[in-house]
């Protein structure tokens, strides 16, 4: 008996507390839930994702030392985090891996019962076995949950391959402004902003989509140079006007032969009211990008492989990057391609560094033998048995090394001839001097360091005297002419290269 009425004291404490707090202009504690599927799939790869090939955050896990999320946590709201499933670029997402995480992150909202806001941090080129568009499945699911009123506000990948059914089911659209990336927290950060303003405001808002039918590799979407710089630029002036809240290019990802794939524009409006004036700004921006399509070009010098390594051994620099354009690891592609080994080898380079090949089992057959041995390999071309073959190698185990103090699986570095070859267990690139230094290599004391990517990236280019892209083949091929599409949308830029286009009277929403 007297517990009942201590809490019938306490209901009735709680009740006037709130009714005080309203009175008194408190602010309303918005809940906001979190989730995420961020993957960047190549269709061109024979390589099926699976779980295994994703960081999963779950819970606190997903929150804790992000910056987006200690802005909420600022602002009072209460955040209920679900999955975020990181990952990186690689074959296709195996239908069973992403049905898994989709029935998770659903499963928990409708768990978590009534929510004022969705907050979805998303890569946007993610391609799944047997979905035309999972992206589009994905977002009409959480919407047939949470309803029409919901304000649901995603982050992206400038990269990322975006559809109008799945920008019909969000509100607020914002993407990376920056290739090579340096503003990915940022834009997460700004996202759950505007998610924020939106409901504090009791606006919501409506996107604006234009797919413009141009299909570039990033490599010619470099955000710093014309005539993209003068483009990015204008998304701030655009997200400024009065009743539109945000601007996005995306630059899309052309190795996913789908038809969602190329470039993109999405300009926020607050509510309807102000939808035709973020129709006017995009369709201005759409055309302004197209127009520019002849002048998207690489940023850096280009060359065949053997005229890379010949610039390169002639050049009074004392380092020169050259980038494996077409294994690009960051695109998807094998990681594990010969090519480049092949003709550093065949050139008998006096010093070059080759970071790295993918290839778990040679990465044993070294631990194995134990550092200092002399050992005969046959290292790649497993994956990209394509454009490439295994190659047959003699070199000494210099050392085992791990790419974190904790790292289960380690990574071996060899020394073949004049060149220091790293043998990696995971697919990943190189793309940092701390990649460097967990193999132990000073990138700098070597002539030639070869890196598996497109465009080198920013950590990288802040160190690089000099960089050469290598146009070779593979499954992230620069050459679009090169790839066999059967699935993106035709006419197409540069594919159908007189093609005739305009963003005006489109039926675009
Ligand atoms: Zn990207």
């Amino acid at each position: 008996m007297r517990i009942k009425s201590r809490n019938i004291i306490t209901i009735i404490a709680v009740a006037l507390f709130t009714a005080l707090a309203c009175t008194s202009g408190e602010k309303k504690v918005f809940r906001i839930l979190t989730a995420g599927i961020r993957h960047e799939s190549n269709t061109f790869i024979p390589y099926l994702t699976t779980a295994d090939d994703f960081t999963i955050l779950r819970g606190s896990d997903a929150t804790q030392g992000r910056a987006w999320a200690g802005y909420l946590e600022d602002e009072g709201v209460e955040v209920i985090p679900t999955l975020h499933a990181i990952g990186g670029a690689s074959g296709v997402v195996s239908k069973e891996t992403y049905e898994a995480f989709r029935d998770e992150i659903l499963e928990a909202l409708r768990a978590a019962g009534s929510v004022d806001g969705i907050f979805l941090d998303m890569h946007g080129a993610l391609h799944v076995e047997g979905y035309p568009d999972a992206q589009a499945d994905f977002i009409k699911r959480i919407r047939k949950i949470a309803g029409e009123d919901v304000v649901i506000a995603a982050s992206f990948d400038l990269h990322g391959n975006i559809s109008r059914e799945f920008i019909d089911g969000l509100n607020i659209v914002s993407a990376y402004r920056t290739a090579p990336h340096v503003d990915g927290e940022e834009t997460r950060t700004r996202t759950v902003r505007l998610l924020v303003e939106a409901l504090r405001n009791d606006f919501l808002p409506r996107t604006v989509h234009i797919s413009i039918p141009i299909l570039i590799p990033g490599e010619k979407g470099i955000t710093g140079v014309e005539p993209l710089k003068s483009l990015y630029a204008r998304l701030p002036e655009i997200s400024g006007m009065a009743g539109l809240m945000d601007a996005s290019i995306f630059v899309g990802m052309p190795w996913t032969d789908v038809p969602r794939a190329g470039m993109s524009v999405q300009v926020v409006a607050r509510d309807d009211k102000y939808l035709p004036e973020a129709r006017v700004q995009a369709e201005a921006l759409a055309n302004a990008i197209w127009e520019q399509r002849s002048n998207l070009r690489f940023d850096m010098p280009t060359a065949s492989i053997d005229d890379a390594i010949k610039t390169a051994l002639e050049s009074q620099d004392t380092t020169v990057f050259i980038t494996d354009s077409g294994d690009n690891v960051t695109a998807g592609a094998a990681g594990d391609g010969t090519l480049v080994l092949e003709r550093l080898l065949a050139y008998k380079v006096p010093d070059a560094v080759l970071a790295g090949i993918v290839d778990p089992e040679a990465v044993e057959q070294c631990v194995t033998a134990g550092v200092g041995t002399t050992v005969n390999l046959s290292v790649g071309g497993k994956i990209d048995n394509v454009f490439s073959k295994p190659v047959e190698i003699t070199g000494i185990v210099l050392r085992i090394t791990r790419e974190q103090p904790d790292s289960k699986q380690p990574d071996a570095v060899l020394q073949v001839d004049g060149v220091t070859l790293v043998l990696l267990s995971r697919h990943r690139a190189f793309t940092d001097p701390a990649h460097f230094r967990a193999v132990e290599i000073d990138p700098l004391k070597h002539k030639i360091v070869v890196v598996k990517e497109g465009y080198l990236f920013q950590a990288l280019r802040d160190i690089a005297p000099r960089t050469i892209m290598a146009l070779t083949p593979g499954f992230a091929n620069q050459l679009m002419e090169n790839l066999e599409y059967k699935h993106v949308r035709r006419p197409v830029f540069p594919l159908d290269p007189d093609m005739i286009w305009s963003a005006n009277n489109l039926t675009h929403n």
